[in-house]
């Protein structure tokens, strides 16, 4: 299955059904997204687990790729540390931008959002909810311990 295909499937999969849909109540972490190119609206809830994301929900309203690729980040980033997180969002952001990019991990689904570099215009639909989702950690300040 070439690039192409994949992207196809899986953002036609997840745009259909998109997992993680709705919004946690008492979240620890939450932020809004807005991509005006596109007309794309998110919003993302999290629940923290220590440094971990605990639970993670999208809702909003957007392009087929903005809403697939939200899908596919929540399923990505669960159970995931900040860290973690971060370090994803690079691996996506260069997957998404650069033009020779060869994946240096394994992205798992997330590789088939690299469809998008055929389309330059919908980059922001795709990055939108990586944005969104460092800004609700970003803001959901360090996590608290008593040790
Ligand atoms: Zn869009």
């Amino acid at each position: 299955m070439d690039l192409r295909d994949l992207y196809r499937d899986v953002i036609l999969d997840h745009n259909r059904q998109p997992r993680n849909f709705g919004r946690l109540d008492a979240a620890d972490a939450e932020a809004d997204g807005h991509n005006p190119l596109c007309g794309d609206r998110l919003h993302i809830s999290m629940r923290m687990d220590g440094d971990r994301i605990g639970d993670v929900r999208f809702e909003g309203q957007g392009c087929a790729i903005s809403v697939a690729s939200a899908s596919l980040m929540t399923e990505a980033i669960r159970g995931r540390t900040r860290a973690e997180f971060e370090a994803l969002f690079s691996a996506v952001h260069a997957l998404l931008t650069e033009h020779d990019h060869v994946p240096g991990r394994d992205l798992g689904k997330l590789a088939a959002l690299g469809g998008v570099r055929e389309y330059p215009a919908r980059v922001k639909c795709a990055s939108l909810c990586w944005h969104t989702a460092h800004a609700a950690l970003e803001r959901a300040g360090a996590p608290v311990s008593t040790e």
